[in-house]
């Protein structure tokens, strides 16, 4: 039996306070700086308010190129719309996985206008032979989302990849990326513990939205915090301990691209002249034809 190596934690981000699509306030847990760091993931959000006023606008018609952008929501709806005719309801519990590839265009509005809306939005990069392959979309629903219940008390959700865990390999729908996400919810009640295998070749992120966790073994175990987030070093383990109260948290591993990366808004590509193209198919209306 070979002898697990848990990752610690290598570096903390806390969310910061910002607002995006029309005045849509949120959380930006990371993106936009030094996105190498987090490779293959680009950018993470957490939004999250009973105030209607700071979700209300939601994000009108914008453009995506280059890369998936991937919507779990907690709490609320949102309706998604896109230049491909494409229209679906995001519920609670429910997942949208959009590729972009070479160009979408879509809104992504409120169906409410009092009570919670929340949840998550990732970006994850696509490898360059990916980038201009046509855009795509898939609408899934909570019941594809199945809390399993695990033997310490802990609640699992699966979003993306597999994970094993009691002997047993929970599978989400979502498989077969070339980035190889695995997409995490987990809560842990107070004092709980997890070790979750990650494989070694992943990139892997913690991010708690509720409670605390302590990361790691070794003498210099890691603590986080609500709103913080965790990236994490070498290792083929993610052990988690709840703290006093119960504890809710993503888990977020990917295959490194380790490919230049130039951000332009919602256009990612890996090259300057690759940007511009993309402004300029934008603004000629032919970003996503
Ligand atoms: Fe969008």
């Amino acid at each position: 039996m070979s002898i697990r190596q848990d990752r610690n934690i290598v570096e903390t981000l806390v969310g910061r306070a910002a607002s995006d699509g029309d005045g849509v306030k949120l959380i930006r847990v990371f993106g936009g700086q030094g996105p190498e760091r987090f490779d293959p993931f680009l950018m993470l959000d957490e939004f999250g308010s009973d105030q209607a006023a700071d979700y209300i606008g939601g994000f009108p018609s914008h453009p995506h190129r280059g890369f998936e952008t991937v919507t779990y929501m907690l709490e609320g709806r949102m309706l998604h719309e896109d230049h491909l005719g494409n229209r679906g309801l995001l519920e609670p519990g429910g997942v949208q996985w959009m590729t972009a590839g070479r160009g979408i265009i879509h809104s992504e509005m409120p169906q409410q206008d009092s009570g919670l809306m929340r949840g998550f939005q990732l970006w994850i990069n696509l490898p360059a032979a990916e980038k201009m392959q046509p855009a795509g979309y898939q609408d899934l629903p909570p019941a594809d989302f199945p809390a399993h219940r695990l033997t310490n008390g802990a609640t699992l959700k699966v979003i993306a990849g597999d994970v094993q865990l009691d002997g047993q390999t929970y599978s989400g729908p979502i498989q077969g990326k070339s980035t190889e996400p695995l997409y995490l919810d987990l809560h842990l009640p107070a004092g709980g513990e997890l070790a979750i295998p990650v494989a070694e070749h992943l990139n892997a992120l913690i991010y708690v939205y509720e409670g605390e966790v302590e990361l790691g073994s070794g003498s210099q175990p890691g603590k986080l915090r609500s709103k913080h987030l965790g990236r994490l070093g070498e290792g083929d383990t993610v052990s988690v301990r709840a703290g006093e109260s119960d504890a809710r948290l993503l888990l977020i591993a990917g295959r490194p691209l380790r490919e230049p990366i130039v951000q332009y808004g919602p256009f990612v590509m890996n090259r300057r002249e690759e940007i511009e193209q993309a402004v300029l198919d934008y603004r000629a209306g032919r970003l996503a034809s």
